[in-house]
């Protein structure tokens, strides 16, 4: 039986299959390169089956009363003044949804929290090598003595190291999508409470994200450009990048663009989806982002994360830890489900192309369609297929 099982990421994907892992039966360890847990990030939306596995966590109260309470999207000129308005809450509510939105951040600490009692978690490391065998996968780190483990599972993300390591480089598996981004802090008295305020040039946004439970607020920037070419762990060069891209920009930019910069927790990266032939090579398995990346334009990476860090567990468990048949019958369950989050994705009504596409844009949101249409779609969709059961260490909720 494949017990130890190592898994790189401790962001959203990693903790959540720490947990099952651990509920169930196996022994996890997580190896994080950053020092501690990453705050940074917006908000992000748990929907769907994923309210589901958070439910049988038994962390849903605590992810409801930390959910970022935003009511939707403003849309701003260059003077600041609102030129049409997303109630997305409506949206939601005419189309049933449950859906919880809610600050990365929080969501990272809250399944810390549920499982740093019963997962070893190792912070400020990295794999460095992994040899596999028939028996298990010889580890070596970056820091740590070298240590086996039965199963390795890479949850770190769209640059994961385990994917590299494991199936090669990421050129062959990541999809560009035109365009770059960055999350940053900003100064709450720039936006509007409870809303995101979204400011666009064309082919550029730039948003202030203000939830109605945190003191702080949150920027983001997005801009189209040709594939550019930086070491993703430059981070001085990526804020360079950035302010070559927004230099000239108005509205409240310069002063967004500066606290940005000096921001010690600035994330950049290019909007890219990871497409993988196969999520396994023997003893190694990848989940959340590191294996299918939707990018931040499809709104669903903590979704995917969730559910899939379930269904890889409940496979584990139901197959009595037989990697082989495990891996396949997760792939084989949940690539569909993948494949339709990555064709949906929301570029148009972020950062239209041109200036015609911006006022286009404007003038739907003014319009009561998108909320009539969601009325009628929460109506015709069929309900959020339920979650495959594992049994009842893997299903039932936490006591
Ligand atoms: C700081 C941060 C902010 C984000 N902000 C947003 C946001 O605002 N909106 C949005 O839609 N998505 C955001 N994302 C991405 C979002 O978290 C993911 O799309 C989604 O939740 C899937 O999570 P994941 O756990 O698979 O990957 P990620 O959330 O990307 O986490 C990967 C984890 O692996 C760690 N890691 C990377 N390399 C190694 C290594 N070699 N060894 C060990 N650990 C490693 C990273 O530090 C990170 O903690 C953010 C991610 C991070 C890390």
């Amino acid at each position: 039986m494949n017990r130890r099982i190592l898994i790189s990421g401790a962001s959203i994907a990693g903790p959540a299959l720490a947990f099952w892992l651990a509920r169930i039966g196996f022994s996890p360890t997580v190896v994080e390169r950053a020092p501690r847990l990453r705050e940074g990030g917006n908000g992000v939306d748990v929907r769907g089956q994923a309210v589901h596995v958070a439910e049988r966590m038994g962390i849903l109260p605590l992810v409801r009363a930390a959910a970022a309470d935003v009511v939707g999207l403003s849309f701003v000129d260059g003077a600041n003044r609102s030129v049409a308005r997303l109630d997305l809450r409506a949206i939601q509510r005419r189309a049933g949804d449950a859906d919880v939105e809610i600050m990365r951040g929080d969501l990272a600490a809250i399944l810390h929290e549920a499982t740093r009692n019963d997962v070893e978690y190792v912070f400020d490391d990295s794999i460095r090598r992994m040899d596999q065998d028939d028996d298990g996968v010889t580890v070596t780190f970056e820091r740590g003595p070298t240590r086996r483990f039965d199963l390795v599972v890479g949850a770190d993300g769209t640059h994961s190291t385990v994917r590299r390591l494991a199936f090669g480089p990421e050129s062959g598996f990541l999809t560009y999508l035109g365009h770059h981004f960055a999350f940053a802090e900003a100064d709450p008295g720039l936006g509007e409470k409870r809303w995101v305020t979204l400011y666009n040039l064309p082919g550029r946004a730039v948003s202030i994200y203000r939830s109605g439970n945190h003191p702080g607020a949150k920027v983001h920037f997005m801009f189209r450009s040709r594939p550019l070419t930086y070491d993703h762990r430059d981070v001085e060069r990526q804020k360079r990048l950035l302010h070559e891209a927004f230099a000239d920009a108005l509205w409240l930019v310069p002063e967004l663009l500066a606290g940005a910069l000096a921001d010690p927790d600035f994330y950049f990266d290019s909007l890219s989806q990871v497409r993988m032939p196969s999520w396994s090579s023997g003893r190694v398995v990848l989940a959340g982002d590191a294996a299918h990346c939707a990018s931040p334009a499809a709104g669903a990476g903590a979704t995917l994360s969730l559910v899939g860090a379930y269904r890889l567990a409940g496979e584990l468990s139901s197959a009595a830890g037989d990697h082989r048949v495990a891996f396949h019958r997760y792939e084989q369950g949940y690539r569909k489900t993948v494949e339709r989050h990555q064709s949906n994705l929301f570029l148009g009504l972020l950062a239209p192309k041109s200036r015609p596409g911006i006022w286009a844009r404007n003038t739907m949101a003014r319009l009561p369609i998108l909320g009539a249409l969601a009325g009628v779609e929460g109506r015709l969709q069929p309900r959020t297929p339920a979650l495959p059961d594992y049994g009842p260490a893997a299903g039932s909720p936490r006591t």
